[in-house]
């Protein structure tokens, strides 16, 4: 029984000597092959880092101190999103707005300097519970109060004299005063929330709803510089010091009479709103990139190219540039208007004036919406959206090549349901390959945020970015801003003081 019982340990005891043998050479080999495989590894995530968009990104030691402090708070937050089952960048951003808010992350990010906002609609920003204060405040401003038909949306507002508005719009402070929650009920009608939760055509549909709403407000000719100037105030608070708005200059603003201001008045209005603003911040600067409609046809858009090249002649310092703006998937392909931008190779030669285009392309969820390829060989200077670019593998080289930067919206492409979890944006992968970014908010009015700070906070921890990344993104807002390059140079050079300013006090707060 023993030696049956000592045989088969004496066999096994002799297979471990030879296994035991067999696994040393095996575990040498594996050693040598796995510091061999490691290294490989290291290779292969070295090349990669060196393609990213901030690889030529030296820090100062204290930036890398506050990087490290960065980077630990970002993985702290991220380990407890995980341990939580909730992100917020992956979520709907109405559910988690207020819980951005508390963060230390967002009040560090608030505090940033962001250089400038290059995709920014000065129709759809600003604070809406200032436009209903305002609406309220304006006498003659009225409001179309009941259920929204063919010709008038509910909430539409639009500016009177006294017994003059169709039926259906009565003043603004009328109603406010017999119903108190009117204020709220106004608000809710020109911004989006978390019910907003559907197709992207639809929302589009309710956005096209807003801008009929605010238009009527916006243009009228005694808020216009109150609004502007409020629109900028919020931009300086969260420290942004240049904007570039993209807007309707041939729409103007108009009077109780009907009148449209004349190019004279409204100049006069763009340079006391320069001057309003220069007294909260000395160093703010903006500027205008005329908008066209992409679903009006060929002859608008040709008259509306010649009016901004116009524009660009006689005001150069206003107006730097053109685009076509509109839900992308439903007007006309960039390539139906292509004649039209082509106009501009002969203006420019016959001229000597440029109009740089600054195309809104790539706000698509489609394969087949291929109009980044007419946005590129149109010599477009930057990208709106762009973030279909991911599926054009030559596109991005050309991209890289002609120093396009793209102008990212994180939070308006998830709002308008294009891209739910925002660490899927394609952005991401842009800026690992080399691609320029900026990040914009769009048109933070309706969707009911101010600044830049809450799409800073959600791709830096969607794209675990880091300080490099940071400080990349933000001087990028000043190099593809469109402004002459003695204006960057200064540009730069107070975003440098600020940023400094910015590394030590965030290195005593976190
Ligand atoms: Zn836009």
């Amino acid at each position: 029984m023993r030696k049956l019982l000592l045989f088969p340990f004496f066999i096994s005891l002799l297979g471990f000597m030879v296994c035991s043998a067999q696994k040393q050479v095996i575990d040498n080999q594996l050693v040598n092959s796995y510091d061999n495989y490691l290294e490989k590894r290291t290779a292969l995530l070295k090349a990669d880092s060196l393609r990213y968009f901030d690889a030529a990104v030296k820090l100062t030691p204290k930036e890398q101190q506050l990087n490290q402090k960065l980077v630990a708070l970002q993985q702290d937050m991220i380990a407890d999103y995980k341990a939580n089952h909730f992100f917020p960048p992956a979520r709907n951003f109405y559910n988690s707005k207020a819980h951005i808010e508390q963060t230390p992350l967002f009040k560090l990010l608030k505090k940033m300097p962001k250089g400038g906002i290059l995709h920014l609609h000065s129709g759809a920003m600003g604070n809406p519970r200032w436009v209903a204060q305002k609406a309220i405040d304006t006498r003659e401003m009225h409001v179309f109060w009941e259920a929204t038909n063919d010709k008038y949306a509910k909430g539409q507002l639009q500016a009177y004299a006294k017994d003059k508005a169709p039926k259906g719009f009565r003043p603004a402070y009328e109603i406010a005063k017999t119903n108190p929650n009117f204020a709220t009920e106004l608000v809710d009608l020109l911004t989006f929330d978390e019910s907003i939760d559907r197709d992207s055509v639809d929302i589009w549909q309710e956005f096209e709803y807003v801008f009929q709403r605010i238009n009527g407000f916006l243009t009228y000719e005694k808020v216009a510089v109150d609004y502007l100037v409020h629109g900028a105030e919020i931009l300086i608070a969260d420290n942004i010091q240049h904007a570039e708005f993209r807007t309707f200059f041939t729409s103007r603003f108009y009077d109780l009479e009907g009148n449209k201001n004349t190019e004279k008045e409204y100049l006069e209005i763009l340079e006391t709103v320069e001057k309003k603003v220069q007294t909260i911040d000395p160093d703010f600067t903006f500027i205008l990139i005329q908008q066209g409609l992409r679903f009006f046809d060929k002859s608008v858009i040709e008259k509306e190219v010649f009016a901004a090249h116009d524009y660009r002649t006689k005001y150069p310092k206003w107006v730097r540039g053109f685009d076509l703006v509109a839900e992308e998937d439903n007007g006309h392909p960039t390539l139906f208007h292509a004649e039209q931008f082509l106009l501009l190779d002969s203006l420019k030669k016959a001229t000597g004036v440029e109009l740089p285009l600054y195309l809104h392309n790539g706000e698509s969820n489609w394969a087949s919406t291929a109009n980044l390829y007419d946005a590129i060989l149109l010599g477009t200077k930057r990208i709106g959206h762009g973030f279909n670019l991911f599926r054009f593998p030559n596109l991005i080289e050309l991209v890289k090549e002609k120093d396009i930067c793209v102008e990212i919206s994180p939070l308006s492409n998830q709002v308008l349901g294009y891209i739910r979890d925002l660490r899927m944006h394609p952005a991401s992968t842009f800026l690992r390959r080399g691609v320029n970014c900026v990040i914009s908010s769009d048109d933070p009015l309706i969707f009911d945020y101010e600044g830049l700070s809450y799409d800073f906070w959600s791709v830096f921890l969607a794209w675990e970015l880091d300080l490099a990344s940071l400080k990349k993104l933000t001087r990028n807002s000043i190099e593809y801003a469109a402004l002459t390059d003695t204006e960057k140079a200064t540009a730069m050079a107070i975003w440098e003081k600020r940023w400094s300013e910015f590394i030590e006090i965030a290195l005593t707060e976190l």
